[in-house]
């Protein structure tokens, strides 16, 4: 298994900012996990880290990643296969090559698999559960595949239990033609191009029912608003961009000023999308 030490939390969020993690494991197979976890007692398991942020400090909580074994993806009878390593990217690009429809409006969406499993992620109508069949797993129990049937999955959550390693999931896809599938990924894409560019972790919040954060945060103002090296986006208000070196301690407090701003004026308490470790 592979340990580094000292890891800069800049290199592995998207967002570029925090402090330095103590130890990031790379487990390679499913007994490694088992016998990690087990040892390990508290762990946080990152994906790409295109949702996550870490505190200023040092990371003291053991940090486990998947590694490049997790990265395959194979053919099955009605779908695929694929390791929660693998990048949502790639995954993509091999639908469109085999003709494989059904995670299109995926496109566009940073990460791997196995965070977008976690976090249910997608566009406000779909998420990545609607196509999962089953999802492979560790826990400290041992190996084990939940059925997507029995996952309480919703909106922004896979509905997967904290301190459980998704190793691959299954999902159900439609044959159709490689032309078909690059055709229909192309609007998703198209609106894509519209969002914020710069480092973030897209959306930083939850939408509250029946409303849209960036929609509440523009009506309150805000954006535009700063804080050390963060900023909420002039493009999207859902988007904090780190523009100049921001801490994270400058992205929390800017959290906490658009938290209370929005319920100053409406009444509704913003919900973070954003995983922070290590506080
Ligand atoms: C520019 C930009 C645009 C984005 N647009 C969208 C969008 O349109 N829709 C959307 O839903 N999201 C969007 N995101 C957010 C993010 O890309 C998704 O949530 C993505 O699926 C997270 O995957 P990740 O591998 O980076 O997860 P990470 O950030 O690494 O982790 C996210 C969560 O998943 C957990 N996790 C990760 N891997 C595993 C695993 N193997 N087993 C168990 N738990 C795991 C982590 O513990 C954490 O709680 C965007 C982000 C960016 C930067």
């Amino acid at each position: 298994m592979r340990m580094m030490e000292a890891v800069p939390a800049t290199e592995v969020s998207s967002m570029h900012c925090g402090g330095t993690i103590a130890h990031i494991y790379e487990p390679g197979d499913v007994g490694e996990i088992h016998a990690l976890i087990r040892e390990l007692g508290d762990f946080h398991v990152l994906g790409g880290g295109t949702n996550t942020i870490f505190e200023d400090t040092t990371i003291a909580m053991p940090v486990l990643r998947l590694g490049s074994e997790f990265t395959f993806i194979e053919l099955t009878e009605g779908g695929v296969r694929a390791g929660a390593a693998v990048p949502m990217k790639r995954l993509l690009s091999f639908c469109i090559r085999n003709g494989l429809s059904g995670i299109e409006f995926m496109a566009g969406i940073p990460g791997w698999l196995g965070g977008a499993l976690f976090m249910n992620a997608g566009t406000p109508a779909r998420g990545i559960m609607d196509v999962a069949v089953a999802v492979e797993a560790v826990d400290r129990s041992g190996v084990c595949v939940m059925q997507r049937a029995d996952l309480d999955c919703g909106y922004r959550n896979g509905g997967i239990a904290g301190k459980t390693v998704i190793t691959a999931a299954v999902l159900r896809l439609e044959q159709s033609t490689r032309e078909t599938v690059r055709k229909a990924v192309l609007p998703f894409l198209a609106q894509r191009r519209s969002q914020p560019r710069g480092y973030s972790c897209g959306s930083i919040f939850l939408n509250p029912e029946g409303s849209a954060a960036g929609y509440l945060i523009d009506q309150a103002g805000l954006k535009g608003l700063r804080v050390g090296g963060a900023k909420i986006s002039e493009v999207h208000a859902n988007f904090i961009i780190n523009d100049r070196g921001a801490t994270t301690s400058d992205i929390k407090d800017l959290i906490r000023q658009v938290k209370a701003r929005v319920k100053e004026r409406f009444g509704i308490v913003l919900r973070e999308e954003v995983k922070i470790i290590g506080h």
